[in-house]
């Protein structure tokens, strides 16, 4: 078997290891190379490039006019480049290059999103490292993950390429996605310096169509969607990537009060500020710069130290710095921040990649059980009418669908270098178990084909199985940057293939692979079991057969709140309440009586036509065994700011499968100085219980954990009244109280 995941060093040595002033030998070699620099040579170094053509690239580098390229992921591309960098530049700088490796370089893990439905941030941990390990043996040192933008509206595109609705599991994955790239020793060559992005509030984008500006009170920004880039910080993220959209009118990218107040000031970032691909360009579109060097100026008096693709940094810097308009020492600092960097990834004294490297790595069996692991754990089981699932005593099975075999597609939106032809397929691994006789008819040729010749077909073969599983989602096209719907439902003539199996009157299992909860209420009426995986990636398919045969439980869980229709979004679980809570007696559109009296249907917030409920709340998953929670108890009734809140409970599997459950602790601050979430995911753990067995699990939950910016604009912990709930999701259990004095 071929090995790789932990070649790195065990220990990390400190990075640069500290000197009696204070400063470290890595801040001493920085100033002496800028000691040495021209400002053309260090205006190069925050040129972040991606050559279109190979000559354009050794061009950049050998005219010293750039110093980290992205887009380059063939190794002996880059040694050649680095090659010119390093011993035909004055100065010999290394490289950096850099790319989207955001679920995977070659093997893919399951989109983001999918991980996060995990609530397994071992499992999150280990995806990256498999990332860092197989990107860095093509030579990529830094990767633009994790995408930590909290989403509350999947019509946004982007809502595959994070970790959903929530701030706190946002924080735990990409904390964990940073921890993976860059292991304890940045220095390891099989590492990457890891990218928090996009700072900040893009998931916002308003109605979710992709770079749409936002509207969000600072108070919010903070309270929700900071949380993660915060968290991400703490866990040594190197890097973060500014965002394209703008807040009340400012845009990422020449956002003083973000780049320099919170992200440098309160939380003490040292690392390297990046734009997003022209963001700082994009300012003059947005009306907030007149022109490309009044950006590049307002970019980098900012905080911006590496220009992406705007070109303005070579074009404008040079003559800005000279004018004063940029200070030489902002200069200077930026420059401190990609050099402190490559010393840190070890580039100075290791630049190039060993060739030999990438055959050893590249889909070997460690990273594909990864994988594997990862896309079993994904899956959430939405339905399972009498226990249909796992299919018991199924000797012919009807595979249809237009995601049975569709590797391009399983692998989910940024998937550049996962090669298709290394996907396993449900069709493919269904086709390898012993014992199964297995039919196939796709039924459709593509997720959006509206053909409906083919259907008959299908309801035909279906008589002729034991069972039929339908396999329907989305293309990968469908979600990902700038891949925004106004409409959730499922494309093309989807639903209608699932009818067609349902006519044959066999058990009929839908499984879906999208990039996005969609709208699938109708759809799960005409099934009996369905299993919703986010785009899995490499082995969705051998995880997925795992599942449906039995030999693999499910546990994942909803990362999203899954509306009814699409009109209900934005919908998340942690919303402020109204005045006018919901009561549960509000009359909807079916019941509502002929000249009905103006108030006689409840004047409370919902929806005539879909009510007040998701479809599925955040949080919500079903195993093939059951789980009870009992005894929910507090230590104690009153806490201090100071104290730990530790909640007991009894966890029992009262079921037939050994399974694994995912408890969640959400915690509600009755009343604040500011109106607070309903509810707020605070804890959860995956609980590991055998067929029968049950157990007695604590959370633990630091006061202090409970702050949020209230009216006076400051973090604290506000004492009074609050309830908790521990469940198997963020609709159930009972709430209990504690008081903070
Ligand atoms: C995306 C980023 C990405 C960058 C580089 C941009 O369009 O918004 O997420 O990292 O391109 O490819």
């Amino acid at each position: 078997m071929k090995k790789s995941l932990f070649l790195i060093g065990l220990a990390a040595l400190g990075l640069a290891g500290c000197s009696t002033s204070g400063r470290s030998e890595v801040d001493r070699k920085v100033d002496e190379l800028l000691g040495k620099m021209t400002i053309e040579e260090k205006i190069g170094q925050l040129n972040h490039i991606s050559p279109f053509t190979p000559e354009m690239g050794r061009e950049a580098v050998a005219s010293a006019s750039t110093g980290a390229l992205l887009n380059v992921f063939d190794p002996a591309e880059a040694n050649e480049l680095q090659r010119i960098a390093v011993e035909e530049t004055r100065l010999g700088i290394p490289l950096l290059f850099a790319r989207d490796v955001i679920h995977g370089f070659h093997t893919l893990f399951p989109i983001p999103l999918g991980q996060a439905a995990t609530f397994d941030p071992e499992v999150v941990e280990l995806g990256a490292r498999v990332a860092a390990v197989e990107a860095s043996a093509a030579g990529i040192r830094w990767t633009y993950s994790p995408m930590i933008d909290v989403a509350r509206d999947s019509r946004w595109g982007r809502v595959a390429e994070g970790a959903g609705e929530d701030p706190y599991l946002a924080s735990v994955m990409g904390a964990a996605m940073v921890r993976g790239y860059q292991g304890d020793d940045l220095s390891q060559p099989n590492t990457m310096a890891a990218c928090i992005k996009h700072f900040a509030g893009y998931g916002a984008a308003e109605g979710g169509r992709d770079y749409n500006t936002t509207k969000i009170p600072v108070r919010e920004l903070r309270n929700s969607y900071l949380p993660p880039f915060k968290a991400a910080v703490e866990a040594g993220a190197a890097t973060l990537m500014t965002s394209f959209n703008e807040i009340d009118g400012v845009p990422s990218s020449g956002n003083e009060w973000l780049l320099r107040d919170v992200l440098r000031e309160e939380w003490g970032f040292k690392g390297v500020v990046v734009t997003d691909w022209n963001s700082s360009g994009e300012m003059v579109a947005h009306g907030f710069a007149a022109d490309l060097r009044d950006a590049t100026c307002k970019a980098v008096n900012a905080g911006v130290d590496l220009d992406m693709m705007s070109m303005g940094f070579s074009r404008h810097l040079k003559e800005l710095v000279e004018s004063g308009e940029v200070s030489e020492k902002r200069l200077d600092e930026a420059v401190r921040h990609i050099l402190t960097l490559k010393y840190r990834l070890g580039l100075f004294d290791n630049p190039y990649v060993d060739l030999e490297r990438q055959k050893e790595v590249d889909y070997c069996d460690e990273h594909l059980a990864a994988a594997k692991r990862c896309a079993v754990e994904s899956a959430v089981l939405l339905k399972n009418e009498d226990a249909t699932l796992p299919l018991k005593g199924v000797r012919r099975l009807l595979v249809t669908g237009p995601m049975a075999d569709a590797a391009h597609d399983q692998n989910g939106t940024w998937s550049f270098d996962g090669q298709p032809e290394h996907t396993v397929t449900p069709l493919a691994a269904l086709r390898e178990v012993e014992g199964l006789q297995v039919d196939y008819l796709p039924g459709l040729l593509y997720s959006r084909d509206n053909s409906t010749d083919r259907l008959p077909a299908v309801t035909a073969a279906a008589r002729q199985a034991d069972a039929v599983a339908v396999f329907i989602g989305e293309e990968a096209i469908l979600s990902g940057e700038a891949h925004s719907l106004a409409d959730l439902k499922l494309q093309g003539a989807q639903s209608r293939l699932i009818a067609a199996a349902r006519a044959s009157g066999r058990p009929v299992v839908v499984v879906v692979m999208a990039g996005r909860p969609l709208t699938i209420a109708e759809e799960l009426k005409e099934c009996d079991a369905m299993l919703y995986c986010f785009h899995p990636g490499t082995m969705g398919g051998a995880a997925i057969a795992d599942l449906l045969l039995g030999k693999a439980v499910p546990s994942g869980k909803t990362p999203v709140t899954f509306p009814k229709v699409t009109g209900q979004l934005p919908l998340y679980y942690n919303h402020n309440n109204t005045g006018r809570p919901v009561v549960g007696n509000e009359v909807l559109l079916e019941n509502i009586p002929l000249q009905a009296g103006q108030t006689s249907l409840g004047c409370t917030s919902f929806y005539l036509d879909a009510g007040w409920e998701p479809l599925f709340p955040f949080g919500y998953g079903l195993s093939y065994t059951t789980f009870a929670y009992s005894d929910v108890k507090a230590d104690k009734e009153v806490y201090g700011t100071g104290d730990t809140l530790a909640v007991e409970f009894t966890l029992a599997n009262t079921g037939e499968y050994d399974a694994v459950e995912v408890a969640q602790l959400y915690v509600q601050d009755v009343t604040g100085s500011i109106a607070r979430p309903v509810k707020e995911l605070k804890r959860f753990a995956r609980v590991a219980l055998k067929a029968g067995e049950s157990r007695t699990v604590r959370f633990e939950l630091p006061i202090a954990e409970l702050a949020f910016y209230g009216l006076d604009n400051s973090c604290k912990v506000e004492p009074g009244q609050f309830r908790f709930w521990v469940a198997g999701d963020s609709a159930s259990g009972e709430p209990r109280t504690f008081e903070v004095k």
